[in-house]
């Protein structure tokens, strides 16, 4: 049992981290200029998930204004 817990509180570890990237992901908007086809990704090099095109602009979603 001694051997098991260390490696629980790692999985746990593992997980509060997973859960602060995923608050960090997706916010960034991306728009294809091939097919206009619009949606939030985690990277600024994001390939179109619609078309596949690499024509892709990206948006920090902190640029929008609030208004
Ligand atoms: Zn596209």
């Amino acid at each position: 049992m001694s051997d098991n817990l260390p490696f629980q509180n790692l999985n746990q570890l593992q997980q509060w981290h997973q859960g602060i990237k995923d608050a960090n992901r997706n916010n960034i908007f991306c728009h294809c200029r091939v097919c206009s086809y619009e949606w939030m990704d985690s990277t600024f090099d994001a390939t179109c998930i619609k078309c596949g095109s690499e024509n892709v602009e990206s948006i920090s979603s902190w640029q929008f204004p609030d208004d």
